[in-house]
């Protein structure tokens, strides 16, 4: 089990298969945990986007590690675990009447300036947000609202106007997101264990991945439940996984005259399994592999 089953699952469940982890009201019931929660996603929106560019903020190990532990997390998991998670998540939004949207990666456009919208908010949080200004949605319009002008958008949510991604809408986006390559990453963002968010990244932008492998943070996106492990005999070399790769797991091994996936860097996204048009690429959970069952 990994640190995030182990605090915040239970015997049955995965930390991000357990309803109650998408239900603010649960988590916090009363209304002073309510209010101070509040305050927190307030404080995370109005900080993120501008220190994703600050160096003391990216790579200050100590900061980073206060952040983990004060509820920051997330961990990689496969498309088929992403699908299950949007479905808890709908039950949820539509159980406390709150609203599901796609936003932009904050990180890419701090970085490159670019809006790509490639992470889905749900809940409390992403509701708030959009009402103090962060979420914003694509103008030609991924959701049913039509793609409304932000301006516009903001003097109707003040009006109570929802503004909600429909499931299959969002199921569609994470199998586009697969095929372009993009790892899917499920998070709280300062609430653990309210799961608030997805995120489909990839290397050069995904600063919790920075965080982890250039500050030392392990906690800010842990390995996932899964291993990749190829089967020799079904594999035909075709290369359609070479390049799926991004955490230097698989290579092919001229030598061998085969693909070789080292479970100890296997995150577990599950990108290189989809890109085989063989099936020669299986997922195993990860506590069946002895050298990676401890490392998350
Ligand atoms: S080996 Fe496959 S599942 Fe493992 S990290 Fe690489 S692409 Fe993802
Ligand atoms: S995509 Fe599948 S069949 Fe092709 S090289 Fe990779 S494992 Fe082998």
């Amino acid at each position: 089990m990994c640190h995030w089953c182990n605090q915040h699952g239970d015997r049955d469940h995965k930390w991000y298969d357990k309803a109650e982890n998408y239900l603010f009201e649960k988590i916090f019931p009363d209304e002073a945990a309510q209010e101070e929660a509040k305050d927190k996603v307030k404080a995370t929106f109005a900080e993120t986007e501008w220190r994703y560019s600050d160096p003391e903020f990216i790579r200050n190990k100590e900061f980073l590690q206060n952040r983990a532990h004060s509820g920051f997390g997330s961990q990689i998991i496969t498309k088929e675990e992403m699908l299950r998670v949007l479905r808890v998540a709908d039950e949820a939004v539509k159980r406390e009447d709150s609203i599901m949207v796609v936003g932009h990666c904050p990180c890419r456009l701090v970085y490159e300036g670019v809006r790509d919208y490639v992470c889905i908010g749900f809940g409390m949080p992403v509701t708030l947000s959009m009402e103090v200004g962060y979420g914003r949605l694509p103008k030609d319009g991924l959701t049913e609202y039509g793609g409304a002008e932000w301006s516009q958008l903001r003097r109707d949510l003040r009006k109570g106007v929802k503004v909600p991604l429909q499931l299959e809408e969002a199921e569609e986006l994470v199998d586009e997101w697969e095929r372009r390559g993009l790892w899917h990453i499920v998070m709280s963002r300062g609430r653990l264990p309210l799961i608030e968010a997805i995120c489909n990244c990839e290397r050069r932008y995904c600063t919790y991945w920075m965080n982890r492998f250039r500050s030392g943070v392990p906690e800010y996106v842990l390995k996932g439940h899964f291993v990749a492990r190829v089967g020799p005999a079904v594999c035909v070399r075709c290369g359609e996984c070479w390049d799926k790769c991004q955490f230097g797991a698989l290579h092919y091994s001229a030598t061998s005259d085969n693909v070789d996936i080292d479970p100890t860097f296997c995150m577990g996204c599950g990108l290189c399994a989809s890109a085989c048009p063989n099936d020669a690429i299986e997922m195993i959970p990860r506590e069946e592999i002895p050298i990676a069952k401890d490392l998350w």
